[in-house]
C-alpha cells in the first residue's frame, strides 16, 4: 500500500516537473524570440544608415567628379590651341588673344601655312613636338627638312658672291632651350630680379621653351652671335638677298618693342618667299603682318 502511494507521489512530481520545464521552455522561447526581433529590428536600422551614408558618399563623390571635370575643363579652357596663319584675321588673333609668358597660348601648326606659324612668349609649340630635321651644307647644324632646302638654295647663291652664310646655330629641342632660358633667369635672379621680373627679362634674350623659332627648326644664327655681325659682308648680302629665298630678319633693331626680342641681326627666319619679299617692301614683323601684335 505504502509502495503503491510512493509510487503515485513519485508521478505527481515527475509530471509537475515536466510542467515547470515546458512553461520555463515556452517563456524562454518568447523572450528570445522577442529579443532576436529587437536585435534584427536594430540591425535593419543600421544597414539602412550604412546604406544612406554609402549613398551620401556616392552622391558626394559625383559631385566631386562633376567639380573636377569642371575645374579640368576650365583649365583646358583656358589654353585654346590656335592656329595662326595669313588667313587669320585680326579680329580672329584677338579673340584668341596670346597667352601670357606665365600661361601662354599652345598652339598646333597648320600643314598648309607652316612657314608662317607665328611663336613668340604668348603663342608657344607643344612640348612634343618634332619637327622632321636634317643637317644643313655639310654642318652639324639641323634645320625642319622643308626648310633646309631654302637654306641650302641660299647659301649656294651667296657663296658664288663669295659670301658665306656658315650655319651657326639652327635646331634645338625643348629641352635645351628650357635648360639655357632657366639659366638665364637664374642670372637676372642672381642680379636681385624678383622670379617674375627674371623670367620676363631673361626671355628678351633667351626664348621660353617651345616660344623659339630654333624650336621649330625653321630658323638659322648665321656665322656668329654678336652685334657686329651687322657690319659683315654677310649682313649686308642677307640684307639685300635673303627674301628672294624666303628668309626674314626676324628681330630688327627698331620693331624690339614688338617683337619683344633684342635686336639679333644673325638670327634669319623662314616664312616663304611671297611672305618674306612683302615684309621686306612693308617693313612689318611677323607679328604684323598676321595682325597678331
Ligand atoms: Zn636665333
Amino acid at each position: 500500500m505504502n509502495l503503491t502511494k510512493d509510487k503515485n507521489a513519485r508521478g505527481f512530481l515527475f509530471l509537475m516537473l515536466s510542467v515547470i520545464v515546458l512553461f520555463v521552455s515556452v517563456v524562454c522561447l518568447v523572450i528570445n524570440n522577442r529579443n532576436n526581433q529587437i536585435i534584427s529590428g536594430a540591425t535593419i536600422g543600421e544597414t539602412d544608415k550604412v546604406q544612406e551614408e554609402k549613398v551620401t558618399e556616392k552622391a558626394e563623390e559625383n559631385e566631386t567628379e562633376k567639380a573636377t571635370e569642371k575645374v579640368t575643363e576650365k583649365k583646358e579652357n583656358k589654353k585654346p590651341e590656335t592656329t595662326i596663319t595669313p588667313q587669320t584675321t585680326k579680329q580672329q588673333v584677338t579673340a584668341v588673344a596670346a597667352g601670357t609668358i606665365d600661361n601662354p597660348t599652345i598652339i598646333t601648326i597648320d600643314e598648309k601655312n607652316w612657314n608662317l606659324t607665328l611663336v613668340n612668349s604668348g603663342y608657344r609649340i607643344p612640348e612634343e613636338y618634332k619637327p622632321d630635321l636634317v643637317y644643313v651644307c655639310g654642318s652639324s647644324e639641323r634645320l625642319d627638312k622643308k626648310v633646309a632646302e631654302h637654306y641650302e638654295k641660299m647659301f649656294e647663291a651667296a657663296s658664288k658672291d663669295g659670301v658665306y652664310l656658315t650655319p651657326c646655330s639652327g635646331y634645338r629641342d625643348y629641352e635645351l632651350q628650357k635648360r639655357n632660358y632657366n639659366n638665364k633667369i637664374g642670372y637676372y635672379e642672381s642680379l636681385g630680379y624678383s622670379k617674375k621680373d627674371a623670367a620676363v627679362k631673361a626671355a628678351t634674350i633667351i626664348m621660353p621653351p617651345g616660344s623659339s623659332e630654333h624650336n621649330l627648326g625653321y630658323a638659322m644664327d648665321i656665322v656668329c652671335v654678336d652685334e657686329w655681325f651687322e657690319d659683315t659682308d654677310e649682313f649686308q648680302w642677307l640684307m639685300t638677298n635673303a627674301a628672294d629665298y624666303g628668309f626674314i630678319l626676324r628681330y630688327p633693331k627698331d620693331k624690339q618693342d614688338i617683337t619683344k626680342v633684342t635686336y639679333e641681326p644673325w638670327h634669319w627666319r623662314y616664312v616663304g618667299v611671297e611672305a618674306a619679299k612683302e615684309m621686306k617692301a612693308s617693313g612689318k614683323v611677323l607679328e604684323e603682318y598676321l595682325g597678331a601684335n
